[in-house]
């Protein structure tokens, strides 16, 4: 993606990825609740944000090491990358 201010590792998605389900895969495991959602976009998996209490998406992002998230949230059009701590919108 050839986005104004985007690191590397944001160049390097080659083609956005969208949620395939509308909820978090490892909440849904647990039972627990989340309150926005983001997808990874180096395997597509959609987990919860930081404001959720369990935080899935960073976590995963740390475990993984898959740097880019999006955000799942309907209107919002952004990237994140948690490395270099670096948000554009497209
Ligand atoms: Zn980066
Ligand atoms: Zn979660
Ligand atoms: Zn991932």
């Amino acid at each position: 993606m050839n986005l104004e201010g985007a690191c590397t590792h944001i160049q390097d998605v080659p083609k956005l990825k969208h949620a395939s389900r509308r909820e978090c895969e490892d909440c849904v495991k647990i039972g627990a609740e989340w309150v926005h959602l983001r997808t990874c976009q180096s395997c597509g998996g959609t987990r919860c944000c930081d404001s959720s209490p369990n935080r899935h998406a960073s976590r995963h992002a740390k475990a993984s090491g898959h740097p880019v998230i999006s955000s799942a949230e309907p209107g919002e059009r952004w990237l994140y990358c948690f490395p270099d701590d670096n948000a554009v919108e497209y």
